[in-house]
């Protein structure tokens, strides 16, 4: 069983995370018209790479969410990291 490191919480089983999507996807702007292509292209497509991705995540218990980069080929997390500063 694979073990993710929240960074508010520490390491926890992999079924406590959900994937929330790529990190840098920025949402079009709806002040300007936007087409059904462009809607679609930034619901539903992902980059999926081979190897290193920088991916959002949420813990579920803590309901944080967080960057997470990590080895698709072999599974390491390489990197967590808040997207926001934890309370203190
Ligand atoms: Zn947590």
């Amino acid at each position: 069983m694979q073990r993710f490191p929240c960074p508010f919480c520490g390491l926890r089983d992999e079924r406590e995370f959900s994937y929330v999507g790529d990190f840098g996807k920025v949402r079009p702007d709806t002040k300007a018209r936007v087409s059904d292509a462009e809607w679609a292209a930034y619901l539903y497509d992902q980059k999926n790479p081979k190897g290193q991705s920088t991916e959002i995540w949420v813990h579920l218990p803590c309901q944080e969410y967080f960057k997470m980069t990590r080895d698709t080929v072999s599974m390491d997390v390489i990197d967590a990291a808040p997207l926001r500063k934890p309370a203190q």
